[in-house]
């Protein structure tokens, strides 16, 4: 990376336990890291590619493999063409979609879905499950004054 600009650049960058390298300064509206490089606003995380890496190939834009648009680390970056960079955030959200059970393998079928306040589904086997746990937690166990 040349010398010109490492220091303030890696200054704005921190580490996450995921591995990323987060950006710390300026942001697009888009989420995607900006810096200013000579004089001149460019993508903080192509700029990094290209120092750390390699120069990016005419016509082609950098995926996130880790899907966080303000991570700058090289090695979460893969240079694609802009209809697999598409493709690829559908995919990501069609995966979803084609779920058929949750996590604890309950159907997603029409009784026992609901959605959630921001659309995903939900499981209400789950759900219920969850609040006899919470109830169970509270009572203090059972009393022999009732008999
Ligand atoms: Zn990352
Ligand atoms: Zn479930």
């Amino acid at each position: 990376m040349p010398s010109y600009w490492t220091d303030r650049f890696l200054a704005q960058v921190t580490d996450t336990p995921a591995g990323c390298w987060q950006w710390t300064g300026y942001l697009t509206p888009n989420g995607y890291a900006r810096f200013r490089i000579g004089g001149e606003q460019q993508y903080a995380h192509r700029a990094a590619y290209e120092a750390l890496v390699e120069p990016i190939p005419d016509g082609l834009v950098i995926d996130h493999l880790c899907r966080n648009r303000g991570c700058v680390n090289p090695a979460h970056l893969e240079p694609v063409t802009q209809r697999v960079n598409v493709l690829r955030g559908e995919s990501h959200v069609a995966a979803r979609a084609r779920q058929t059970e949750c996590i604890h393998g309950h159907p997603f079928d029409e009784a026992n879905t609901y959605r959630a306040s921001n659309g995903t589904r939900k499981c209400r086997t789950c759900r219920t499950a969850a609040r006899t746990r919470a109830r169970a937690r509270k009572k203090p166990g059972v009393s022999c004054a009732a008999a």
